[in-house]
């Protein structure tokens, strides 16, 4: 896990330093003598302070098919809310902050009772844009490797990992197992 060097893309709560090396620069925020990153971007670091870059130079306009990654905002009725914040594969930075929805016939291949069996709030997902409407964005995440990269568990906050079942994320902290869509670039 600190094992980070300079440009290495990283996600919200990655530990990208430790206190008594840098200072917590731009995007970033100290927790129990770690750095960690607040946004989705680069990591930039200097002798003393460790930075995050979020995505720059030209801005890219999503298109149908595009890979995106965001943080689940809100559960409501059949559609999640996603806060769009980075493009895959793109250096650039998005050009509208998109808004992006996801509903419950497009998380799973098969049957899904609930969104919460899928996604809680906080969670970080990847998925593939299937409709654009100006700023508002459907996006579908059956695909396996798209889903839930990273999240936390809703009881104590602990990020948490996978287990043998595809379904099922585990807190080592407090040992609660929880459902989700889980992509298989889960991050832990
Ligand atoms: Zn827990």
């Amino acid at each position: 896990m600190m094992d980070i060097e300079h440009g290495d893309f990283v996600m919200p709560g990655d530990v990208i330093g430790v206190s008594e090396q840098y200072l917590p620069g731009d995007w970033t925020y100290e927790d129990g003598g770690y750095i960690k990153a607040a946004i989705i971007g680069n990591v930039s670091a200097n002798r003393h302070e460790i930075t995050i870059i979020p995505k720059t130079t030209v801005p890219v306009v999503l298109k149908v098919d595009n890979i995106v990654v965001g943080q689940i905002t809100d559960i409501k009725g059949q559609r999640t809310m996603v806060d769009v914040q980075a493009f895959i594969d793109s250096s650039r930075e998005l050009a509208l902050p998109y808004s992006g929805a996801i509903h419950v016939s497009q998380v799973k291949k098969g049957y899904l009772e609930k969104l919460t069996d899928a996604f809680r709030i906080g969670d970080i997902v990847e998925g593939k844009v299937i409709k654009i409407m100006g700023n508002n964005i459907d996006i579908n995440t059956e695909d396996p490797e798209h889903g839930v990269l990273k999240a936390m568990c809703s009881r104590c906050r602990n990020f948490m990992v996978p287990t043998n079942n595809k379904d099922i994320l585990y807190c080592e902290q407090c040992n609660r197992k929880e459902k989700r869509k889980i992509s298989l670039n889960y991050d832990y």
